[in-house]
């Protein structure tokens, strides 16, 4: 008898009659039978289907409130599809009719009274044999289950990293291939537009008076129109002109660019937004980097065109927020609103040049301009974005251009050529716009009030003085009128915020030069500065 079946199998015996119960258990117990559990009350069988697990029953068939017929059918309904649960009906009914209703009805095997053991245990054994075999080709198919899952699991996974690859670069080579079609077609528009201005600087100076005023007019929009045309094409060079080997790179603080962009772009997020009546909130987690090698004027005007586009996606008001880390040697700079978000196809196609949703009131080249400067860096940016729910760019420069040296103080290496008086009320904007002069060559001299300035200016000579309208004390415009009734004929620029007041009354405060509002770009007062000299 290979009593191992038999030894790890449970068996359930149900019978009404506790006389053959113990018979049976003594049987089951002589042959050393592993757990045996037994009831006389058939009521209980379901649940002891479910808290003993048997791996065999043996079943008497009449008894009284539930009959073994019945039994059959519950048990067949109570188990789990598929598992076979062998039934061994014991009975004393001798009938046919009787044998061939319990095997119709799910039995298994059938035995009649009185019990030959030998007869019992070896009907028992195979049925138990069955039943382990049974079990095990089942824990087979599941394994294999489990694994073919698994497998399609990682085939799956591998098949979505594929295609994000083969996505990824695919739009690399698109803007790579824009890039470049935008900058040849820049380089030719640009010798077409020297000589257009070339020439035309020529006509003007012929022109004087005797051409009429209409067409002298007419000649000067066109003029006009080159000149702006020549911009667009110096920025689209700019953006995607290769890294020099001799460009000179300061190490740059990248908070604190951040941090003055986020002063410079105030008008447009704060002041602009809350006369509308919609509050933009700006957020900064900025944790301590290394320098980065660069330009700060170039890191400013690249963190000025994302603040931009996250004011244009927020016209309902958000939040903006600037994280920076340091991760595995590079700075990792992530600005992220809580805008309206982009589609797939905007977000993987808002690098381009070009490309913009906003009509006549883009360029689409904000982000082209971010990619450019990225790119010249070796680093990466990442476009994290879902429609109506925000966008995160994620700016990545490389440890190639990270270095663990503290920033210089800015200039010092450029050849002065004007000395200027920088006036602003806020120390982080008289910095920035000194920082901006110092790398054009200038001499800038940050004082942080109109007072100042007239000292100064009794003081020593100056070129120019550059001051912001809205201060303590003296304004801009006073300051302007300070200095002519004072007899001092340097050069006065003045900025304006959004808010000033000065823009809705329009027109330079008397006694200044010029008038530019902010945020004020490198380029804005390069070409400030050209204007009010050339007066
Ligand atoms: P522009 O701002 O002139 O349209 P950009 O190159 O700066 O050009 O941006 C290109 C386009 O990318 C935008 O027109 C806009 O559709 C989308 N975009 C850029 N930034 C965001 C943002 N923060 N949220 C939603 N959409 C954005
Ligand atoms: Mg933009």
């Amino acid at each position: 008898m290979p009593e191992l079946v038999l030894k790890k199998a449970r068996f359930l015996i149900v019978d009404d009659e506790a006389s053959n119960v113990r018979l049976l258990e003594r049987l089951l117990e002589l042959a050393k039978a592993g757990y045996v559990v037994s009831t006389t009350d058939p009521r209980r069988v379901i649940s002891m289907l479910l808290s003993e697990k048997p791996d065999i029953v043996l079943l008497d068939l009449h008894m009284p409130f539930v009959d073994g017929f019945t039994l059959l059918s519950q048990i067949k309904t109570a188990l789990p599809l598929g598992e076979y649960l062998p039934i061994l009906v014991l009975t004393a009914d001798v009938t046919p009719q009787t044998r061939q209703r319990a095997l119709e009805k799910g039995a298994h095997d059938f035995l009649t009274k009185p019990l030959d053991s030998d007869e019992v245990l070896l009907r028992i054994r195979n049925l138990l044999e069955t039943r382990f075999l049974h079990l095990e080709l089942q824990r087979q198919n599941e394994a294999l289950e489990r694994q073919v899952k698994e497998r399609t699991g990682q085939l799956e996974d591998t098949l979505v990293r594929l295609k994000a690859a083969q996505e990824q670069l695919v739009k690399q080579e698109r803007l790579r291939a824009l890039g470049m079609m935008a900058s040849g077609i820049a380089h030719d528009f640009n010798n077409a537009l020297t000589m257009v201005l070339g020439y035309g600087e020529l006509l003007s100076g012929f022109f004087k008076n005797e051409v009429p005023a209409r067409e002298r007019e007419q000649f000067q929009h066109l003029m006009e129109a080159a000149e702006d045309a020549s911009h667009v094409v110096a920025r689209l060079r700019d953006f995607y002109r290769p890294a020099e080997q001799d460009e000179l790179r300061v190490p740059v603080d990248v908070n604190i660019a951040i941090q003055q962009a986020i002063v410079l772009t105030a008008p447009r997020w704060r002041d602009k937004s809350r006369a509308k009546g919609i509050q933009i909130q700006v957020e900064t987690n900025l944790a301590k980097l290394p320098s980065f090698l660069g330009h700060a004027p170039e890191v400013r005007e690249i963190l000025t065109n994302l603040i931009f586009n996250a004011v244009d996606a927020m016209p309902e008001g958000g939040v903006l927020r600037f994280t920076t880390s340091s991760e595995d040697g590079c700075i990792v700079i992530r600005v992220s609103d809580t805008g309206v978000g982009m589609t797939e196809e905007e977000s993987s196609r808002c690098l381009e040049p070009f490309y913009t949703t906003k009509g006549d009131r883009g360029t689409g080249l904000g982000l082209a301009a971010v990619y450019g400067f990225v790119q010249r860096y070796g680093g990466s940016v990442v476009v994290e974005s879902r429609k109506w729910n925000g966008t995160t760019f994620t700016l990545t420069l490389p440890s190639s251009t990270v270095k663990n040296v503290p920033v210089e103080p800015p200039g010092n290496l450029s050849v002065p050529s004007l000395r200027v008086l920088v006036v602003d009320d806020q120390e982080i904007i008289r910095q920035v716009i000194v920082e901006m002069l110092q790398a054009e060559g200038h001499q800038a001299v940050p004082v942080e009030s109109a007072q100042e300035v007239l000292r100064q200016l009794a003081l020593s000579t100056w070129d120019l003085v550059i001051s912001d309208q809205s201060m303590p004390g003296m304004t801009g415009a006073q300051l302007a009128a300070e200095m002519r009734v004072r007899g001092s004929t340097v050069p006065l620029i003045v900025l304006t915020g959004f808010g000033d007041e000065m823009r809705t009354k329009g027109g330079t405060p008397q006694g200044a030069d010029l008038l530019i509002s902010k945020p004020v770009t490198a380029n804005t007062l390069k070409k400030a500065i050209a204007t009010v000299l050339k007066r």
